[in-house]
């Protein structure tokens, strides 16, 4: 450690990993409660519909398969209403804190930066698939146990026996798609992320830069546009107006304050990156990026 590094730490009372990881602790945790309910509620048949042997599950109890139906039919619901209503109150923060498919797609993007990036390799791009593969059929399996007897993609006399490869093969082979891109399965591909892109939304809080900054004051840092899950310039890209760089394409993550967080805190620095209700008006050489 330098002498200068020295001396900022020592000058400096340093932050604990709260302070610095906040946003990314709570979006873990509301992540893997989603993920939990996902495994949890059909396996002790809470709510289950098994379709190879035409039943279904109520809290423990046979049932038909169509009165199995209705509490699966009221999940479908109660999600696409929270997407609508989510999105109505603050833009994409349901891709943000609740999507399974964008967490996976979260930490598949960190491995895909490991593993497969231009110069891997061979060994760590042929890991890179085999990975993929295993966590695109663990991700497959989780919702096929929704709706099926798992048993019977074993048992060839069972009649949905070749219904239900096919229709698993077809499922794995989006999956594997979706996680082998990574996140950018949620920039460009996601239906549910184009929904809420084209329908109204509004955004109650904001992630940008705090108005008494400029672009300047960064340095060569770069570390929250780095970090960002969208690929967008957090500080910046609440001005711009386009589904891909502005904040239609943000999901809400606070990646951006913490990171900023990390980099300023432990030189004493206030972190730059804020929350905001109202944008405050910017130069436009802000918005385009350009430093003054
Ligand atoms: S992390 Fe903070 S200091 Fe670094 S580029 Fe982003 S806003 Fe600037
Ligand atoms: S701009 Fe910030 S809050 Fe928005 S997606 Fe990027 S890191 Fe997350």
């Amino acid at each position: 450690m330098s002498t200068a590094q020295a001396e900022v730490t020592q000058s400096c009372p340093q932050p604990s990993y709260w302070e610095t990881h906040k946003f990314t602790i709570w979006r873990n945790i509301a992540y893997i409660v989603v993920i939990l309910a996902l495994i949890v509620i059909p396996v002790f048949k809470i709510a289950k519909i098994d379709l190879a042997h035409n039943e279904a599950w109520i809290l423990g109890e046979r049932v038909s398969v169509e009165d199995g139906l209705a509490p699966v039919i009221l999940a479908l619901g109660f999600f696409s209403i929270l997407v609508i209503v989510m999105n109505l109150v603050n833009g994409r923060v349901f891709c943000g804190w609740v999507c399974p498919g964008g967490f996976v797609a979260e930490l598949q993007e960190k491995l895909r930066r490991k593993l497969y990036n231009p110069r891997s390799e061979t060994g760590g791009k042929i890991a890179y698939y085999l990975v993929t593969a295993v966590i695109s059929v663990l991700f497959t399996i989780l919702f096929f146990n929704w709706v099926t007897d798992l048993r019977v993609f074993f048992y060839t006399t069972n009649p949905t026996f070749a219904g239900m490869w096919f229709t698993f093969l077809a499922t794995f082979g989006i999956v594997y798609f979706e996680l082998f891109i990574g996140k950018r399965w949620c920039r460009t591909f996601c239906p549910t992320g184009i929904y809420q892109k084209i329908t109204p939304y509004h955004h109650k809080i904001k992630p940008t830069m705090d108005p008494k900054f400029n672009l300047s004051d960064c340095g060569s840092c770069k570390e929250c546009i780095k970090n960002c899950p969208m690929a967008l310039d957090p500080r910046r890209m609440a001005y711009i107006n386009d589904f891909y760089k502005g904040l239609q394409a943000c999901i809400i993550c606070g990646n951006c304050i913490d990171t900023c967080r990390q980099v300023r805190l432990p030189k004493c620095k206030e972190p730059l990156m804020t929350w905001v209700q109202d944008l405050p008006p910017r130069d436009p050489s802000f918005i385009s990026g350009k430093v003054h």
